[in-house]
């Protein structure tokens, strides 16, 4: 039986763990930490919740109908939330994505990506803001996101096939639905608009060259991600992977031939490829096969206001308590706990991965993505 794991905060334990420095130092815009990796890039997760079931994120054996989500009160506020990413903008961050469960869902969303696009980095630019949505919500959404200053989505699209893509979501959920949300959001100027399928041997593994085919020729990039093992409920088994060698193979056997491309920057985590005779360009995710951590410049904020500096952490540090302490601590003195999480930090997960063994990673109390944001 699949193991149920639910978050719980020990807030006296996380608070005694985050101590305001005594010295304080004003961020210089670039934070660096024990492995040399600067900090570029935030995830927020604003809500824990989703309207689908995917079965390697939220399976319904565990998300069921007594699951216990966060209460409103957990979770951070819109104020929250924008002076968290204030503080991490002055160390250097460029990037911020909103994440969930769905994002979408969080009611007034529009308002949050208002709030955060009115931000500035050093240079005097918004932060590039996007959001990664299973594209249920777009068709709606789409134009009001883009009004309240959105720049990109990501939408998760795991088959193109109705009866496979209804038993992943397993909430019933049609593949043109998606599609539909995709339109809108190209309409509304979201774009280039990256599409993401997980690949799972055996469920969905046999749509990697129909999705190629599909989206060749269109704006949106399709990416490839390796099945990962995130979270502690989906069961993850190594041979469940397809190496992205063999995506990029099998692409090319049905007939799409392709070549390298360079990366857009430094700890892009897809490999490039386009189409020959074509602007298309698809990526691939190897998170498993070529793990890209001595890049990884990413971190995330859970829906409860936890930091976590890796995707498979398995403690976060509760920047929420620090937000809420009645003794009422400054930015500065909050730049400066994130300063000093940031440049302790070590995480490798995914390249160490290869050498544990699997009591180890059974051992290894993982949070679950939906908790944390993908
Ligand atoms: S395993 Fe952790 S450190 Fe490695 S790339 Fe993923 S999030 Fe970054």
């Amino acid at each position: 039986m699949t193991e149920k794991f639910i978050p719980l905060t020990d807030l006296r334990q996380q608070l005694s763990q985050l101590k305001i420095p005594p010295r304080l130092i004003e961020p210089d815009g670039f934070l660096s930490d024990t492995l040399a990796r600067p900090l570029h890039d935030l995830r927020i997760s604003v809500t824990d919740r989703c309207n689908f079931r995917c079965v390697y994120c939220m399976p319904k054996e565990v998300f069921d109908k007594d699951y216990q989500y966060l209460p409103h009160t957990s979770l951070l506020s819109f104020e929250e939330i924008t002076r968290i990413a204030r503080i991490f903008i002055a160390h250097g961050v460029k990037k911020i994505r909103l994440t969930g469960g769905e994002p979408l869902l969080r009611k007034n969303i529009e308002k949050l990506v208002e709030m955060l696009a009115s931000l500035r980095t050093a240079d005097g630019n918004p932060p590039d803001l996007t959001l990664t949505t299973n594209g249920s919500l777009l068709t709606k959404k789409a134009q009001s996101l883009k009004d309240a200053g959105l720049n990109r989505v990501t939408v998760s699209l795991d088959s193109l096939d109705d009866v496979i893509f209804k038993r992943m979501n397993d909430v019933d959920f049609s593949v043109a639905q998606v599609l539909d949300g995709i339109d809108a959001a190209q309409a509304a100027g979201l774009g280039p608009i990256k599409i993401n399928m997980v690949v799972k041997a055996g469920v969905n593994d046999h749509e990697v060259a129909a999705m190629a085919r599909y989206f060749k020729d269109t704006p949106h990039i399709l990416r490839f991600i390796e099945y990962m093992d995130v979270g502690a409920s989906n069961g993850w088994k190594l041979d469940e992977v397809i190496p992205s060698a063999q995506i990029v193979q099998r692409i090319q056997d049905a007939g799409m031939p392709l070549k390298a491309m360079t990366a857009n920057y430094v700890g892009e985590t897809a490999e490039r490829w386009q189409h020959l005779g074509s602007q298309s360009e698809i990526g691939v995710i190897s998170s498993v096969t070529h793990a890209f951590c001595h890049d990884c410049s990413r971190a995330r904020l859970s829906t409860e206001g936890k930091l976590y500096t890796c995707l498979f952490a398995t403690h976060g540090h509760d920047l929420r308590a620090l937000l809420r302490d009645p003794a009422k601590h400054s930015d500065l003195a909050i730049a400066n706990v994130v300063a000093s999480i940031w440049q302790s930090r070590s995480d490798r997960y995914s390249e160490l991965r290869s050498q544990q063994t699997a009591t180890d990673q059974e051992q290894r109390k993982k949070i679950e993505m939906s908790y944390i944001g993908g």
